[in-house]
């Protein structure tokens, strides 16, 4: 089999008009003799505006089911993936929509940022040798009990480089708006400058640090499997940027990122350095409330943590309580 997976992004997929164009990108390269299994995202804004419907429903209740919500935000690909389907299908080309469940991608059960366990890929497999181009929803999969999962937001990257590892593909191709993965942000950057390549390791510092061109996780897996990945535009023919094995001595600097959104937190109070029973109630309320710790320094009377901003009164609370209220 040859197989290609193609992801296309949120803004790619956003009206008829991509869709259409997105059909011809699939049938062009069907047409070149390759199996070809497409990744979509949610359209446009759906994600967000989910969201945030489920937000308004709740009245912004802080104890929402992170299971229904997962349920409730997998619609927003599987919109996607059941349009492209139907206009493939409409011009007579063959192909099939899955869920991330049927695609056959097995995950925890921790809803929201669900990590993969397994891709079992024989119902898909049976589709590609029965010659279907198979559009599979990004962002979810399924846990043992048959839960819909979402792997946190910007995961369809993700499915799409645990795909290509499992069917073992020639091609991961990422496409998104922009050309490929720049220097920095040219959002924020006008002079950034298209990187032709750059390896695993430097893009999943960069995409942890705030890089937003590829999930941090999609770059961490593609690194296990060794997947090389080209993130390129939906829109124009351009080579674009390749993530992949380093085999050359380059001593170049090749990212400046920033993250927006952190917060810092100052935990003071003396000998800080050898208070073991607080450095370890510290992680564990970051690990039940599910914070992510981006960075974290200690001196001997302070610890200091990054976090995103929208967890960090959460995270003051809990820290109040148990470090100082429970005394
Ligand atoms: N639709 C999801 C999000 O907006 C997943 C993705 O686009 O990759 O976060
Ligand atoms: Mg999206």
């Amino acid at each position: 089999m040859n197989i290609i997976v193609q992801k296309y992004g949120g803004s790619s997929v956003a009206d008829k008009e991509k869709l259409e164009l997105i059909c011809n990108k699939i049938i062009k390269e069907k047409n070149k003799n390759n199996d070809v299994v497409v990744v979509v995202s949610a359209q446009g804004k759906t994600t967000n505006n989910l969201i945030a419907k489920a937000e308004d429903y709740t009245n912004n209740n802080e104890f929402i089911s992170k299971k229904d919500l997962d349920f409730l935000l997998s619609t927003g690909e599987m919109q996607t993936a059941s349009l492209l389907s139907l206009m493939l299908n409409s011009k007579g080309v063959k192909a099939v929509c899955l869920t991330g469940a049927q695609a056959g991608i097995i995950t925890d059960s921790n809803f929201g940022n669900a990590k993969i366990i397994d891709v079992v890929t024989s119902n898909l497999i049976s589709y590609i040798e029965d010659n279907y181009i198979v559009i599979i929803t990004g962002f979810q999969g399924m846990d043992k009990l048959g839960n819909i999962t979402t792997f946190g937001r910007g995961g369809s990257d993700l499915s799409a480089v645990a795909l290509a590892g499992a069917l073992n593909a020639k091609k991961c191709e990422i496409y998104s708006d922009i050309d490929g993965i720049y220097s920095a942000d040219p959002k924020v950057i006008p002079n950034s400058k298209l990187l032709k390549e750059i390896s695993f390791d430097e893009m999943l510092e960069a995409s942890s640090a705030g890089a937003k061109v590829l999930h941090n996780r999609s770059v961490n897996l593609a690194k296990e499997c060794n997947i090389e990945i080209s993130a390129k535009n939906t829109f124009r023919n351009s080579k674009g940027s390749k993530v992949r094995k380093n085999i050359k001595e380059d001593f170049n600097i090749h990212f400046i990122t920033k993250k927006d959104d952190i917060s810092k937190i100052c935990i003071v109070g003396p000998m800080m350095l050898s208070n073991r029973e607080a450095i370890s109630k510290i992680f564990k309320i970051a690990h039940d409330e599910n914070i992510e710790v981006y960075m974290i320094s200690f001196s001997e009377l302070a610890i200091n943590i990054i976090v995103d901003t929208k967890k960090s009164k959460l995270f003051m609370e809990k820290l109040h309580e148990e470090l100082i209220e429970k005394k």
